[in-house]
């Protein structure tokens, strides 16, 4: 999660499906699932049943269990990513890069409408610059239609600031500023988000579970609602544009769960399990003959000197020394790894800290602030007391956790 828990988007279960060899389907008609079903205006069901799910495992959140801690920047601007084409002498440079805290969201989104600008000419091949979340799509997107691709990069996937992220479907995170973002990118973020959210279901089911569903519980002490924090700038909420892909959070009722808190939402939301997802992608692009190259850029006109004259541009946050771009800002975002546990199958979201069950380990974030927390920081420090102090919130949770493990 990457923003306050009550914010997550919700979803719907997963789906059981083999692996295939080829590349992942798409597959549409998510409507016929019903998610918009039982909806308030509140976003919260009001739906008189309230079906506990399996058994719910405590998360064992001891600070000696924190095994590591990451810490990224999102590439922020306010007028949402960068997706347009620019001549640099010969070279056609096609820019995709700014997603702030919503990257791997709306990466398939992204990097579609990146590869169809670079595909326009009908070039044999084309360069990626990057192998993070954009890059590799983009990379496979552009294998996937034909043209001979190269991903240039100075980081491979596990090196990259998109391997430290949180790994949830989370749209519309830090991805622009309501006042400076165009009418134009609202319509052009709902493409992106329909576009990915389609794409991702063909990762779900395979062996490693790449990408899975799970239900995440949103609980407060008290039901009166925080109000806007002084100085929070206004970030752009698109939620209402894609309400018909997933359905409400539902209020658990009193006793339902053994959580202590008054106050339970429960909703489901899509989760990444990076370390595979990204084996996946990497493997996928590799075994389709594609070629990652090891390099490093330092000024736009480097890229001229590449052999492909068509090169999609992915640097993420070193878009701003590679080009020079200041309307990044960098916002800061710190994780703490707990120790994975498969029985763990949810997450949830307590005073002001995030647990999200990935495979690849608990992801552990301290979320006060909102939006804000960590704005125009670019100190990627690790801060061991930060986490510790959000894996105690998490103890004192489960100190109070109720008898009955049914939620
Ligand atoms: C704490 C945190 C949590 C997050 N959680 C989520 C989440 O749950 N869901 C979500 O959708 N998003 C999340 N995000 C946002 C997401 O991580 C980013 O939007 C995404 O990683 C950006 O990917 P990218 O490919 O643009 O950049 P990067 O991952 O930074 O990749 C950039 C690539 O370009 C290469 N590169 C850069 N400069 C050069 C150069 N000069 N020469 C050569 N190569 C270069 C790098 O080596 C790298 O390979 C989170 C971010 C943070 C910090």
């Amino acid at each position: 999660v990457d923003r306050a828990g009550d914010r997550v988007s919700v979803m719907t279960r997963a789906f059981d499906r083999r692996r295939v060899i080829t590349a992942p389907v798409l597959l549409g008609g998510l409507n016929m699932l019903g998610l918009g079903g039982c909806a308030t205006q509140s976003g919260v069901s009001t739906s008189p049943v309230y079906q506990p799910a399996r058994d719910l495992a405590p998360v064992r959140a001891r600070a000696d269990r924190l095994f590591d801690i990451t810490v990224c920047l999102r590439p922020f601007r306010a007028a949402g990513p960068r997706l347009e084409t620019e001549q640099i002498g010969d070279t056609l440079v096609v820019h995709n890069y700014g997603h702030g805290g919503s990257g791997w969201s709306l990466s398939w989104g992204s990097s579609t409408i990146a590869v169809q600008m670079a595909l326009a000419a009908g070039p044999r091949e084309v360069a990626v610059i990057g192998c993070g979340a954009l890059g590799l799509t983009s990379a496979l997107l552009a294998q996937r239609a034909g043209a001979r691709t190269t991903i240039y990069a100075r980081d491979l996937l596990p090196q990259t600031r998109s391997s430290r992220a949180t790994g949830m479907w989370t749209p519309d995170s830090r991805i622009a500023l309501t006042n400076v973002a165009s009418a134009a990118f609202a319509a052009q973020w709902e493409q992106m988000a329909r576009t990915s959210f389609k794409t991702y279901r063909g990762y779900l089911g395979l062996p490693g579970d790449p990408v899975q569903w799970i239900d995440y519980y949103t609980l407060k002490d008290a039901a009166a609602a925080a109000g806007p924090s002084p100085g929070q700038l206004d970030f752009a909420d698109y939620r209402s544009l894609i309400r018909d892909l997933t359905p409400r959070s539902e209020a658990a009722p009193p006793g339902a769960t053994p959580f202590p808190t008054p106050v339970v939402h429960r909703s489901s939301t899509m989760m990444f399990n990076i370390a595979d997802y990204g084996h996946t992608l990497m493997g996928d692009f590799l075994a389709a003959g594609g070629k990652i190259e090891r390099a490093e850029f330092h000024a736009p006109s480097d890229l001229t000197r590449l052999k492909e004259k068509v090169v999609i541009n992915c640097p993420g946050y070193g878009a701003r020394a590679l080009w020079k771009d200041d309307s990044i800002t960098p916002v800061r975002g710190q994780i703490g790894w707990l120790i994975p546990q498969p029985e763990l199958t949810y997450g949830l979201y307590y005073r002001g800290v995030s647990i999200v069950p990935r495979r690849d380990g608990i992801v552990v974030q301290a979320l006060e602030g909102g939006d804000m927390r960590g704005y125009g920081v670019d100190d990627e420090t690790p801060d061991r007391k930060e986490s510790e102090a959000a894996v105690a919130v998490i103890a004192d949770l489960y100190s109070r956790f109720g008898p009955t493990r049914r939620g």
